[in-house]
């Protein structure tokens, strides 16, 4: 690890990964060398995680940060000029964008390839170096990866890791100038801990419970439609996914049968037969989330198929908030559905919990709308859709509090990977010599220009 950083190092020094004409060149590189190996994505995802081949095109999506870092990237590398106060004449100010230096990205198995590649862009499109961990749990896109970095680029410019725990813990121990870390919220304090020892700034894009809300207003069954979807893509596996339903009382068994219904259409009367529904990544994952279905009364799904690790789409109805299923982000293919009567009362609840990563409304009430923006906070709101969201490259994504820390996407990634150093530029033919000791006579002057 030692070298690998010290080769890396010595590349950034060398000012090469700075010139703007590189860093497009390089993000034009990464594009190409996506193309190229869409099929090879595809099926590695697929083995991975069993992943339906359209929802294995979802790792594609990279391509839209790239295309967008290309169109934007001339304007994002130019000093920005401030203005600056009359006492300063004669000078300028400006801020300029820099390289942090050499990254470390981390990444989980869930979207296990467009997760390493799409902060990748922000580090190039912001003159970096980057060390790639990609997660072992899904080890054939792991293998995928490693090779579209080996063969696209010089190893002391960008590096593919592969390893387990114990990899990811030699790479923490060493000095980066980012660690950006995508992955659940308990391996993100361990991460932002060996990131203190040497002041290195964290980027944490965690997880959540992220709740879905849905009044009487909306159309009910195209709600349904949306939540289905939402849930269940990737199993469930998604960390924006809706975690649980919290329904007005009034709608709630309409919402739910036409849940019911989507599940059939969309995965047919045995989910484990359609080709179009994934699995658990692992058995012991598998294990975790099967537990949960016996905490509420199954109003969907509920089968399991251990030796395949499948969970169908589940729907539990009568859970409690303090039920298992009700602690921690369920990660997996199952609804549990919570019913209030009055608005402010669930958002109470919601309060009481860490910040969520997505928070989804359902209200066509402009109202209730700004209610919930106003009194709830989560890393992204989508109103009327689950998950669509994450696809507007605009919209910086990332969590708080306990969802994480930091942002990316657009321009937010190029943020992320920047450091913004201010430049005050001072002209030298003029001298005011109204900050210079003997300060006698200048004291009410001082007043005027402080406590204006
Ligand atoms: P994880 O935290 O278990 O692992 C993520 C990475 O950390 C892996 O590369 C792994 O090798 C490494 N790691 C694991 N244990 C470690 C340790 N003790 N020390 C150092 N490194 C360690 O996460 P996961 O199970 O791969 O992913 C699921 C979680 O990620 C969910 O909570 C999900 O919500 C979250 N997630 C968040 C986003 C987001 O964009 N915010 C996206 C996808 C997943």
């Amino acid at each position: 690890m030692k070298d690998l950083l010290q080769k890396q190092r010595q590349f950034f020094a060398t000012g090469q990964t700075k010139d703007l004409g590189f860093r497009i060149e390089q993000l034009q590189r990464l594009k190409q060398a996506i193309l190229d190996r869409q099929e090879a994505i595809v099926a590695a995802v697929n083995a991975d995680l069993n992943r339906p081949e359209f929802e294995a095109y979802f790792e594609i999506a990279s391509i839209s940060e790239i295309n967008y870092a290309l169109k934007h990237i001339k304007s994002w590398v130019k000093p920005k000029k401030v203005p600056t106060p009359i006492d300063q004449f004669p000078a300028s100010a400006k801020i300029y964008p820099e390289p942090l230096g050499v990254v470390l990205i981390i990444g989980p198995w869930n979207y296990p390839f467009q997760l390493m590649i799409s902060p990748l862009v922000g580090a190039i499109a912001a003159g970096n170096c980057a060390i790639l961990k990609p997660s072992e749990l899904a080890a054939n896109t792991a293998r995928v990866v490693t090779e579209l970095v080996e063969n696209t680029f010089d190893p002391a410019y960008i590096k593919s890791v592969e390893g387990g725990v114990e990899t990811s813990q030699q790479l923490l121990a060493e000095k980066f100038d980012r660690i950006f870390f995508t992955g659940g919220t308990k391996i993100g304090k361990i991460v932002m801990e060996a990131a203190a020892k040497n002041l290195t700034p964290v980027t944490l894009e965690l997880g959540g419970k992220s709740p879905c809300i849905v009044d009487t207003t909306v159309d009910i069954d195209r709600a349904a439609k949306r939540i289905t979807w939402g849930k269940f893509i990737n199993a469930g596996q998604t960390c924006i996914a809706p975690d649980y339903l919290l329904v007005d009382r009034r709608i709630k068994s309409d919402l739910l049968n036409n849940i019911k219904k989507y599940v059939g259409e969309f995965y047919g009367d045995d989910p484990s037969q359609s080709p179009d529904y994934a699995r658990l990544i692992s058995q012991r994952h598998f294990d975790r989330v099967a537990e949960f279905i016996g905490d509420g009364k199954v109003i969907v799904g509920g089968q399991t198929k251990p030796e395949e690790r499948y969970i169908a789409p589940t729907v539990l109805d009568e859970v409690s908030w303090d039920a298992p299923v009700m602690e921690d982000e369920i990660f997996g293919p199952i609804l549990p559905v919570l019913e209030y009567t009055d608005l402010n009362e669930a958002i109470d609840r919601i309060n009481e919990r860490p910040k969520p990563l997505a928070l989804y409304l359902f209200s066509q009430d402009k109202q209730t709308q700004q209610q919930v923006l106003d009194r709830t906070s989560s890393g992204g709101v989508c109103l009327n859709d689950t998950v669509m969201h994450v696809g507007v490259t605009e919209l910086p994504f990332g969590g708080v509090g306990d969802s994480g820390i930091g942002s990316y996407h657009g321009k937010a990634s190029f943020d992320t990977f920047s450091h913004y150093k201010s430049v005050l530029k001072k002209g030298m033919w003029l001298d005011l010599d109204w900050r210079y000791a003997p300060y006698k006579g200048k004291v009410d002057l001082i007043k005027r220009v402080i406590g204006k």
